[in-house]
């Protein structure tokens, strides 16, 4: 047995005293966690979930999240994080895809209790909901009811662990399979990465749902025996205050927070003695931003990674940042990572190609879909569709995607999925939107509009956001008689970028 679910009985056996989570005030010990961990396999086992079923969970950042994962690790079931900030017709198409039969839901996520519950599948609030949810399961009594579970599952390392949907719901939602060896694989390259310690206190304040979060230092610091000191979501202030309050050694975010964090009063004032090291990924910190961190004694571990790779590929020392600015580092330990060219070979130094990764972290797939699996894996590699090069001392930087994405405060847009949206509506003729450079997300979407008839942008926003989580509905909105286009009628991003200004290298 040496799945993730069992590493909360082996830490119990080795420091069941040692701190291994906080949350609003209480501490929960390893020996403490194990337990209810048993206890929530139990729980699960009695609404049916067992080996190979799905279990989803949706929230705010809280224990349950950390209970359930490892739950289903002893179970052998599959947990199934799902972005909380989706709107119901979104998570309505990740449960369908996964078939999970029971829900886990935060205290916000009554009413989309309310909304997509259906006979089969079981839904459980972790925490009273503020409204809505009656009809859920109350989590903690759940618990409190159950015997910790001793049946021992064999679980092996490739069994899958949990299944992350990486994009929207244009068609088919791609659940990205993670299995037991990524998660400790992924550990390990973490722990080789970052110097944790035994006593490590890490800040769980990116989102559990999206891999960053989950294993950028909080599996990690789990399996070391440290703590992770839970908050529910990023404030600035607020994160300031816990990390003084809490001796916070470490924590992982994305640049847009670190940004948003340096601009706090409190960011001088508070103590950050304890604060040794963030690992920041998903796009490069800004110089600036970099060196008001460094000033304040903080080491900055910039990391490259997908939902794919469990996500850690590569990571920048603090040592280099600023002798490699722009760089996304090396990779790490356990884990290889090439730029090509089309056919296949190896770029040259300071060549841009398509990056490469191999690895015992990279996934074995996404969910019942060879076909997009065949697509970006072969022979081992994964196929990121990221643009990179590597320059003469084998550092990594990112230049572009392939693929036409872009990240808004961290979270994945496809631009793909809010044309079709636009698309549905009655007074939307043609629609096509790309991500432009913004202060304070990093990106947001711009949408260029062919309209049928008289609308507003401020009317679009709304009726989209029926149906779109907020991150991808455009800030912006430009009306046009009519869309660049190939001569086989492809919309022209390269021109529409230029038009709005933002053209690429
Ligand atoms: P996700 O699918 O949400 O896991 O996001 C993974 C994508 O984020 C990668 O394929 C890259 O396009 C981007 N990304 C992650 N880390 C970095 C980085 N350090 N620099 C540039 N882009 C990054
Ligand atoms: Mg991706």
């Amino acid at each position: 047995k040496a799945g993730l679910g069992s590493w909360p009985e082996r830490r119990r056996a080795m420091s069941p005293g040692r701190d291994a989570l906080w949350f609003e005030g209480r501490t929960t010990s390893h020996g403490e966690f194990a337990l209810r961990v048993r206890r929530a396999a139990s729980a699960l086992a009695g609404l049916g979930a067992g080996p190979g079923d799905r279990v989803a969970w949706t929230g705010g950042n809280h224990p349950s999240a950390l209970e359930t994962l490892y739950a289903c690790g002893q179970l052998g079931a599959i947990w199934v994080p799902v972005n909380a900030r989706l709107t119901a017709p979104e998570v309505s198409a990740v449960l369908g895809d996964s078939g999970a039969s029971v829900v886990v839901h935060g205290r916000d996520h009554g009413p989309l209790a309310d909304a997509l519950r259906q006979p089969g599948v079981r839904w459980v609030a972790a925490e009273p909901p503020v409204t809505g949810g009656s009809e859920s399961l109350p989590y903690e009594e759940l618990l409190a009811a159950a015997q910790p579970d001793t049946r021992d599952v064999p679980v092996e390392l490739d069994d899958p662990c949990l299944i992350m949907y990486t994009s929207g719901t244009t068609g088919k939602p791609k659940g990205a399979v993670l299995t037991h060896g990524n998660m400790t694989w992924n550990a390990v390259n973490q722990l080789l990465g970052f110097d944790f310690t035994q006593h490590e206190r890490t800040l769980a304040l990116a989102p559990l749902f999206h891999i960053g979060g989950l294993n950028g230092t909080v599996n990690p610091t789990l399996l070391r025996g440290g703590c992770a000191v839970i908050v529910r979501g990023f404030d600035a202030a607020e994160t300031l205050r816990v990390i003084e309050e809490q001796r916070i050694n470490s924590f992982f975010a994305v640049p847009t927070m670190l940004d948003a964090m340096a601009r706090e009063p409190g960011f001088h004032s508070r103590d950050l003695s304890a604060l040794r090291t963030i690992g920041a990924a998903g796009a490069p910190v800004p110089l600036p931003t970099l060196r008001t961190w460094l000033d304040r004694g903080v080491t900055m571990q910039q990391a490259y990674g997908m939902t794919e790779a469990a996500p850690g590929c590569t990571v920048l020392d603090s040592a280099d940042a600023e002798r490699k600015a722009g760089s996304a580092g090396k990779a790490v330990f356990f884990t290889s990572v090439r730029v090509v060219r089309p056919d296949g070979d190896d770029a040259d130094v300071d060549e841009v190609g398509e990056v490469i990764v191999r690895g015992p972290n990279v996934m074995a797939g996404y969910w019942n879909d060879p076909a997009r699996t065949a697509e970006v894996l072969a022979d081992g590699w994964y196929r990121t569709g990221d643009a990179g090069s590597l320059d003469a001392e084998g550092y990594l930087f990112i230049r572009d995607r392939y693929r036409d994405m872009f990240i808004s405060g961290g979270e994945n847009v496809y631009p793909a999925e809010v044309e079709s949206a636009l698309l549905a509506l009655p007074e939307v003729m043609e629609a096509a939107v790309i991500g432009v450079p913004d202060e304070r997300w990093g990106e947001v979407g711009l949408a260029f509009v062919v309209a049928g008839s008289e609308v507003d942008a401020g009317a679009l926003r709304a009726r989209l956001r029926e149906r779109l989580a907020g991150f991808k509905v455009p800030r912006q909105f430009r009306f046009v008689d009519e869309l660049p286009k190939t001569a086989t009628g492809k919309v022209r991003k390269p021109a529409l970028r230029a038009l709005a200004g933002v053209p690429r290298e």
